[in-house]
């Protein structure tokens, strides 16, 4: 599905952040292993000047510029990668992410009202196990850890990580679910429960039958729709999304 260039393009920065650092080198390696491409790899993907990695994450959806920056400094991942582009004089970079915010203007105005129902105001869903909430809804917490030296007299900033993993905004408690994760489930197409594509995994068609005394037949009480991995109901825009009836 990656085609040749874009290839090329990570086995360079793979090469560029060995150089960088070992530690964030592994981070790197992992995720795109497993196909992420979320905020930290086109981080510096717009850090090392490669279009190519950012232009096909974009198009392909695989990351969403709206949401909320890891970085607190920016408020939303599109506004981070512009800056972190325009830092490194990424100029391909900033003409591209400059190109898709004005076709976004251009677009969504005249047709505002005839978007709505469309995938666009899709809310993914993830249950906090603890209080039941959407964190989608309710929000949810990324916490970031900070190395800070003493070098000479002076308290230097060394290095700074995401933690690997979430809170629900409502009750603190630990999500079951990573920062990458995150991008995956927003999907229409993955399973709020596994995360599984239901493309992939496929969907089970699920009835409950009770046995009727008169016409001595079996009759369906109760349908559900559910992913064949984990068994859990599928959401009500999904049936939609899939047609399924
Ligand atoms: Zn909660
Ligand atoms: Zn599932």
């Amino acid at each position: 599905m990656i085609d040749k260039l874009v290839q090329e393009e990570l086995e360079l920065l793979s090469k560029d952040l060995y150089l960088e650092s070992p530690s964030v080198w592994i981070d790197f390696v992992g995720k795109v292993n497993d196909n992420v491409f979320d905020e930290l790899v086109l981080f510096f993907a717009c850090k090392y000047n490669y279009l190519s990695i950012v232009k096909f994450s974009i198009e392909n959806n695989l990351i969403n510029l709206n949401f909320p920056s890891r970085n607190k400094e920016f408020k939303d991942i599109y506004s981070h990668l512009l800056n972190t582009a325009k830092n490194n004089s990424s100029k391909d970079i900033i003409d591209f992410l400059v190109s898709i915010k004005d076709n976004d203007s251009k677009k969504s105005k005249p047709k505002e009202n005839k978007s709505k129902k469309n995938n666009s105001s899709y809310i993914p869903s993830f249950e906090c196990k603890n209080c039941k909430a959407n964190i989608f809804e309710e929000g949810y917490i990324i916490s970031e850890e900070k190395v800070i030296k003493l070098i000479g007299d002076k308290l230097i900033e060394e290095s700074e990580s995401t933690l690997d993993y979430i809170k629900c905004n409502r009750c603190k408690s630990k999500l079951d679910l990573s920062p990458s994760d995150i991008n995956i489930i927003s999907k229409i197409n993955h399973c709020s429960n596994c995360l599984s594509d239901l493309t992939e995994v496929g969907i089970l068609d699920k009835k409950t039958m009770k046995y009727n005394e008169n016409t001595k037949s079996f009759d369906t009480v109760d349908a559900r729709y559910v992913c064949t991995k984990c068994e859990s109901t599928i959401n009500e825009k999904q049936k939609e999304y899939f047609k399924l009836k």
